[in-house]
């Protein structure tokens, strides 16, 4: 109730640094006017296909990030502000308080560089390549409440790093892990390889549609938990399982929607190509005690031809492919293995629409399509969307 009352920033004010930052392409506009352009651009993409039902965004819209990324600088009077990189650049624009971030890991930010100053810890300059912390991530628990703070330096010695955990502890006691991953290459890849945890068990968990998932600094988690709730329930809703289906996920990830579809189905077979987050799932499903769920590393076109090969079926597919969308392939084999129902879950309605297309001209009636709002105040295409096919 608290966040409802919460007053909306009057528009133009909202952000100082809307420009420079580009995130939030939309932050001008109302967020009733974003929904209604969202759901417009998803119907016309769908157009001829299926007449989507309306958009469902978000209650309050704002601070749902629960993985944010922050970067340092120091200023001439040797003070250290945050921020983000413009783009293309070297320059950081200071950010006090990102409107769709995570407050907990806003006042985090805040506080470390503080820290910095005070232990005389000194932040990376991109130009000199000088310094030792290139960024911080911090990834919190919606639900569980847990944060996970990652310092992202060029060497692993960090100096006192036992007296800066306890500061930092001290003042954010919500901070259940710290870690410390290196990454010494000139690149833009965030993360290094390496994670030294310095506090705590090095991974935090959180709920989901009320399964338990751990998160660690790498692995892939879905970034607005309020609406990932709403969209996998409707994926389950559309499956309409009794308890007895065999279900297949593809694209499973770490195997959040099908743990959570496991409950009321028969038995779930995930199937992901990442080995790493194959892993994550197996960990995921022995956390949560499920049994009647299992996960096969490999390519999920590929797996479901050997399932047709060998006269195995399925009653229900569920899939969630990167924007790229699935392909010709994939979308094949998944006519030769027939389920009786597929549910789509797709990140982009255009590359959505060319795999409905090629569905609905082998032997699939798309029933029902709604838009998701995954990502308040960013660009129009950034919409998830849940489709419910059923075998003619
Ligand atoms: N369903 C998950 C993850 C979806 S992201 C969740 O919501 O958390 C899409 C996933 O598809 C990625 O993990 C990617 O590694 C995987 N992937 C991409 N191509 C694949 C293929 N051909 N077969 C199986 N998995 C694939």
């Amino acid at each position: 109730m608290r966040e409802k009352n919460r007053k909306m920033p009057d528009s133009g004010k909202r952000c100082p640094v809307r420009k420079k930052c580009g995130g939030c392409s939309l932050l001008e506009m109302e967020y009733s006017e974003q929904l209604k352009r969202k759901e417009d651009f998803v119907r016309k993409t769908l157009k001829g296909i299926v007449k989507p039902e309306a958009i469902i965004g978000m209650e309050n819209p704002w601070h749902y990030r629960n993985k944010i990324h922050a970067s340092f600088a120091r200023k001439r009077d040797g003070s250290i502000v945050s921020g983000i990189y413009e783009e293309g650049t070297h320059r950081l624009v200071p950010v006090e308080d990102c409107l769709i971030q995570d407050e907990r890991a806003n006042r985090i930010v805040r506080e470390l560089c503080g820290l910095f100053e005070s232990f005389k810890i000194k932040v990376y300059n991109e130009d000199t390549g000088y310094g030792l912390v290139r960024h911080v991530l911090i990834r919190t628990g919606h639900v569980s409440g847990e944060v996970m703070v990652v310092l992202v330096c060029v060497s692993p010695v960090f100096p006192s790093k036992r007296n800066f955990v306890n500061a930092l502890r001290k003042l954010h006691p919500e901070v259940t892990t710290v870690i410390l991953n290196v990454n010494d290459r000139r690149t833009s890849m965030v993360l290094g390889k390496r994670d030294i945890v310095l506090y705590g068990k090095g991974y935090i968990e959180d709920q989901l549609c009320g399964c338990t998932f751990a998160v660690s600094p790498q692995s892939f988690y879905q970034v607005n938990p309020v609406q990932t709730e709403i969209l996998y329930r409707k994926a389950i809703e559309f499956a309409d399982l009794h308890g007895t289906e065999k279900v297949l996920d593809a694209y499973c990830g770490t195997g959040t929607i099908g743990l959570i579809a496991v409950e009321y189905a028969g038995e779930v077979t995930g199937v992901e190509l990442n080995p790493e987050a194959v892993r994550n799932a197996v960990s995921n499903a022995k956390r949560n005690q499920r049994k009647n769920i299992r996960f096969v590393q490999g390519d999920a076109g590929e797996y479901m031809q050997k399932m047709a090969a060998q006269r195995e079926t399925m009653d229900v597919v569920l899939m969630d492919p990167p924007r790229a969308g699935s392909d010709e392939a994939f979308l094949s084999s998944l006519v030769t293995l027939a389920p009786e129902k597929v549910v789509y879950i797709s990140c982009n309605p255009v590359t959505l629409a060319r795999d409905l297309k090629y569905l609905g001209k082998h032997g699939y009636r798309v029933n029902r399509a709604v838009p998701v709002d995954m990502f308040p105040w960013t660009a129009e295409e950034h919409v998830e969307t849940v489709v419910l096919l059923s075998r003619i």
